[in-house]
């Protein structure tokens, strides 16, 4: 079985095949930190984090770069209206960006270089592009990639570069091109704007080019997979294509994998969340963000996700079976054998998952699969047919199914050696029957935080918060 995804340039499903072998370099436009990000804009980063995750499980070494646009003409903007810097501007947004990926359970990628720190990476591509000829410059200083110059412009969105039409309206700022087709490489500078001096003159550069410039320099001339929404596609990714490969005349990525957008919902979730549509803002209205994080995972990647109240109940008591389970099979104790049928059930349930993965990431029936085999080991508990010893095996393996989906409640934390003294000498206590010491412990504990339960399976406690 090997892993498939759909490329967009080749329009089909195809094999992965890594450059490297076993080693898998991804690239993923990251945000323009302007502002805070909407919960839609995280559809696109929870893609590339299932990619990623599931490609480690899938052994693969994965190196993953997601970059901060940090200077754009929305940075500038921005600055302007909450009259700071760009930097104080961007940085502000991008710890709240962190902040919300890190609520999402999104693993941080490898590298997430910021544009502001990549100019000259930037100014030398630039710089090759103008020796080549694909490149030239207008009387303002800016610098403006010739798109007659690179025939095969336009091939990832299927455009046909001769009868382009966009990009008629000329920009403002943009006077003086040969072409209206052509884009900006580099902005010459402007008064209320900022400005880097660099070998090919004043100014600040365009957007795509931060994208090239970042991308290979973490990543090489030519890797793997590079990510990003379906809206990407032109001009984003049509010009870093361009640009990238006319100046170093190599492939520039392999495989171009695009997300569908988050569809915010119905009547009914307006009505109850307002315009509310931040990460922090739904978690405080009480959705947990485990059950938040399945809801932007639940549908495949390049479908529509249709996101609202319906959805995050779903994912919300789905996230309640999956808690319930791990406690239950934790508290689980018995005399009884093995089961001889879980190794078997457990080994179909991860074929499927991968299966379903392994087919261009195909979320839906891979959820499914692992919760159908919650529901199945619910079953196997009430009936009693586990072990003690199978209880923890199946544990094992949900926990090990998470390192994909990140949605597992977290491992219990050890607590301090003076309390678990406690909880073994209530737990002495209770086997030699003496209630009153099993009592005292249970106050004392309960003063230090710590709820005790007695069940069938003996005493439980959780953390009183
Ligand atoms: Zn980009």
């Amino acid at each position: 079985m090997t892993v498939r995804l759909h490329d967009t340039m080749a329009g089909a499903t195809r094999e992965l095949v890594p450059l490297e072998p076993g080693h898998v370099r991804i690239y993923t436009c990251g945000p323009t930190v302007y502002s805070t990000a909407h919960v839609g804009n995280f559809r696109a980063f929870i893609f590339g984090d299932l990619l990623v995750r599931y490609l480690r499980f899938r052994a693969y070494q994965v190196t993953w770069v997601m970059n901060v646009t940090d200077v754009d003409d929305r940075i500038i903007k921005g600055a302007h209206r909450e009259n700071v810097t760009i930097f104080e501007l961007s940085e502000k947004y991008r710890k709240l960006l962190v902040a919300d990926m890190e609520t999402l359970g999104i693993h941080m990628p490898d590298v997430m270089p910021k544009a502001t720190d990549n100019i000259p990476q930037m100014v030398e591509l630039i710089e090759a592009l103008l020796e080549k000829g694909h490149a030239y410059r207008t009387d303002d200083g800016s610098i403006f990639f010739r798109i007659s110059s690179w025939p095969d412009y336009g091939r990832l969105a299927r455009i046909d570069p001769q009868g382009m039409r966009v990009g008629e309206r000329v920009e403002a700022d943009e006077y003086g091109k040969d072409d209206v087709r052509d884009f900006a490489l580099w902005k010459g500078p402007k008064p209320d704007e900022p400005s880097w001096d660099t070998a090919v003159g004043p100014g600040r550069p365009g957007w795509h080019i931060e994208c090239s410039a970042m991308s290979m320099r973490y990543l090489g001339q030519s890797f793997d997979i590079h990510t990003g929404g379906i809206d990407l596609i032109f001009p984003h990714h049509t010009d870093e294509i361009a640009q990238s490969e006319a100046a170093t005349g190599k492939k520039f990525v392999n495989y171009w994998l695009h997300n569908a957008f988050l569809q915010l919902g119905s009547q009914k979730m307006a009505k109850s969340l307002g315009n509310i549509e931040r990460v922090a803002d739904i978690v405080a209205r009480g959705v947990p963000r485990r059950a938040l994080r399945l809801a932007l995972m639940s549908a495949h990647y390049r479908a529509p996700l249709s996101f609202g109240e319906d959805s995050i109940q779903a994912a919300t008591s789905a996230i309640e079976r999956l808690d319930a389970l791990f406690a239950a099979l934790t508290a689980y104790r018995t005399d009884g054998p093995d089961d001889s049928a879980l190794p078997q059930l457990l080994e179909e349930t991860r074929a499927g998952i991968e299966a379903a993965l392994d087919d261009d990431l195909n979320v839906s029936p891979a959820l499914a699969a692992m919760f159908e085999l919650v529901r199945e080991l619910n079953r196997r508990l009430d009936a009693r047919t586990l072990s003690t010893a199978d209880a923890a095996r199946a544990t094992g393996f949900l926990r090990d199914l998470d390192r994909i989906f990140g949605i597992a409640p977290a491992g219990e934390p050890a607590l301090p050696a003076e309390l678990q003294k406690l909880l073994d000498e209530r737990s002495t206590a209770r086997e030699a029957r003496d209630w009153a010491a099993s009592d005292r412990l249970r106050t004392v504990l309960a003063e230090h935080g710590i709820l005790v339960e007695d069940t069938r399976d003996g005493q439980r406690w959780r953390r009183d918060d």
